[in-house]
């Protein structure tokens, strides 16, 4: 039996355990990485944000990783790694759909809300193919020579006084007791050290109740130019619809578009369980039965060819929260610890946010008592951002009958982001993602979402209550009604 001793022990080589991988080699830990799978693969989630390329960036000059910089932008991007599928991500944009009905544009975009992220392509955000991207990463992880097995079967683990013992099996068959000083779950929902340890499941304090189908695609109809046929004012637009991650939305759910340059788009529906309750069918079936329902989503896709045929990606309920997130010698990376729902793209800067924690802690404090307080302090934040995700998508699922009250809801989002992203930049980061710690956002959050599921609260009222809470730091004018709707990235000292 090969027996190894080593500063840390990474389970999961997503984009997220490769990266911790690396960055842990970078200050000098000890690492292996372990997969149960092997590369390439398919993973879900794939749309970045400024936030997140804003960290990966930090990241990459702050641990002298000077090839990782170039993946934090598409323009870079494209010029350093041209044979790494990418797509554009100029922003988010938002269509309202009634079911049976066409979408039809006005005038004055009532039925529509564009944010932009960036002002051109040149500062454009990613889309990440995850296969090509996360098999790139781990070919670094290789090439920095840091031990990494994939199709590893993790048999045992346990952690006793004397350290962590963990056992499993090579794809050559050998047996392996790996002794780390940290065990990293970096697993995204497979929970590893939730069941070693025990942890504590608390999915029942979460209020959003979503599930998904999805699949990558080739011939989904171009958006923009369906919505110009239709006799939209595209030139309103603060960027090409079609170059973002297009969230078609309705009574219920909401459908993500998301388009690579290769002519791969990623699309999956997230619907309410309990108005989309599963009920045994098919997820190929219950898609076409779903795009029946929305003429205008369905010409989108009139061509579409699912790349898997009819096996379809799908989950059931998606939302997980794990009580206890680190201790003294583990941690759960984000996605690991808690997961909502797609909406907003929050998984990978979440991800990246958590990463930029655990690894300075790691830098600053290893072997010495202060790690134990370091990582009650990832686990209190984590658990903030948990629930704060939590409560705006819970509180936009349930608007999604009024588009008006999922619009003044978005503020909760991008207010809180663009402001971070303008702090980050000022070198002055918000302590936690999307500032979630602040109680005053806190409180009015827990005000908008009761609002939003009293009916005698007026959509005027919430947009006051969401105007007075962000009023302050409200960078791109969100609310302005002479903006129709369509928000242009705002300027700043450190940026553009
Ligand atoms: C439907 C959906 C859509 C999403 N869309 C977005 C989006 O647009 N933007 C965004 O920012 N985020 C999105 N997310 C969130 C995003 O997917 C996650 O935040 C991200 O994938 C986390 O990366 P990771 O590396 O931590 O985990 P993962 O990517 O899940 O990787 C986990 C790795 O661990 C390995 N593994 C699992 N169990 C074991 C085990 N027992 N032993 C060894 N290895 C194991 C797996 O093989 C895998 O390689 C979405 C999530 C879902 C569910």
């Amino acid at each position: 039996m090969q027996e190894i001793d080593v500063d840390i022990a990474i389970i999961g080589a997503g984009f997220g355990g490769s990266l911790a991988a690396l960055l842990a080699h970078q200050i000098g830990r000890s690492v292996v990485l372990l997969d149960r799978g092997k590369h390439p693969r398919f993973a879900i989630g794939e749309s970045t944000t400024p936030i997140a390329n804003l960290v990966l960036e930090t990241l990459a000059g702050r641990y002298n990783l000077p090839w990782l910089k170039p993946f934090a932008n598409y323009a870079s991007w494209k010029a350093a790694y041209p044979d790494i599928p990418v797509g554009l991500k100029r922003g988010f944009s938002y269509f309202h759909h009634r079911r049976g009905e066409r979408f039809r544009p006005d005038r004055e975009h009532r039925g529509e809300l564009l944010v932009a992220a960036s002002y051109g392509p040149d500062d454009a955000d990613t889309q990440w193919l995850r296969s090509e991207f996360d098999g790139f990463l781990v070919q670094q992880v290789v090439a920095a020579g840091i031990p990494y097995w994939d199709e590893f079967e993790l048999t045992k683990g346990g952690c006793s006084q004397s350290g962590w013992k963990l056992h499993g099996q090579t794809k050559s068959g050998e047996a392996v007791e790996i002794r780390p000083k940290f065990v990293l779950d970096a697993t995204g929902g497979d929970g590893f050290l939730v069941r070693t340890l025990g942890l504590p499941d608390q999915q029942s304090t979460l209020r959003t109740h979503s599930r998904t189908i999805f699949s990558h695609f080739r011939h989904i109809g171009n958006w923009d130019e369906m919505y110009r046929d239709a006799g939209g004012k595209a030139d309103d637009h603060p960027f090409r619809c079609q170059d973002s991650t297009l969230h078609h939305v309705f009574d219920g759910g909401w459908m993500w578009i998301i388009p690579f340059d290769h002519g791969v788009t990623s699309a999956g529906w997230c619907l309410d369980m309990r108005r989309f309750p599963l009920d045994g069918s098919p997820p190929a079936v219950e898609w076409r039965h779903l795009l029946q329902q929305f003429p205008s989503i369905a010409d989108q896709f009139a061509s579409a060819e699912s790349l898997w045929g009819d096996h379809f990606g799908f989950s059931g309920r998606m939302q997980r929260r794990i009580g206890q997130a680190a201790g003294r010698n583990w941690a759960l990376l984000p996605t690991a610890a808690g997961f909502i729902d797609a909406f907003h793209s929050t998984g990978i800067a979440h991800t990246l946010i958590g990463l930029e924690r655990l690894i300075r802690a790691w830098d600053e404090d290893w072997d010495t008592p202060r790690l134990w307080s370091r990582m009650e302090e990832y686990n209190t934040q984590l658990q903030v951002e948990i629930e704060f995700i939590d409560g705006i998508v819970a509180a936009s699922y349930a608007s999604f009958a009024d588009f008006d009250r999922m619009v003044a809801l978005t503020m909760f989002y991008f207010a809180t982001a663009i402001w971070s992203e303008h702090e980050r930049r000022a070198g002055r980061p918000p302590s936690t993602f999307l500032c979630a710690e602040e109680e005053r956002f806190r409180t009015a959050l827990e005000q908008a979402y009761r609002a939003v599921n009293d009916p005698t609260v007026s959509t005027p009222e919430l947009e006051a209550l969401v105007n007075l809470t962000f009023a302050d730091i409200n960078l791109a004018g969100l609310g302005d009604p002479a903006k129709k709707r369509m928000y242009a990235y705002p300027r700043s000292e450190t940026h553009g």
